[in-house]
């Protein structure tokens, strides 16, 4: 066993690797949300919540002195 979750079913079904986003638990087969853990709704949710927090906390805060 090398570990690796695709491969095929008995009857020749080939599956895929799947897991359940980080977000809504979800079910996720397409490689791009597998690889990012998150369905594309959620990871536009992720991208905006990011910005938000970006600008919430700043890295950088400006000084008068
Ligand atoms: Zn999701």
């Amino acid at each position: 066993m090398t570990g690796l979750v695709e491969g095929q079913l008995e009857d020749g079904t080939p599956t895929r690797l799947a897991v359940q986003c980080r977000r809504c638990g979800n079910w996720l087969v397409s490689a791009a949300s597998v690889d990012r853990r998150l369905g594309p709704t959620c990871a536009r949710h992720g991208m905006t919540q990011a910005r938000i927090e970006a600008e919430h906390y700043p890295l950088f805060e400006v000084s008068d002195a």
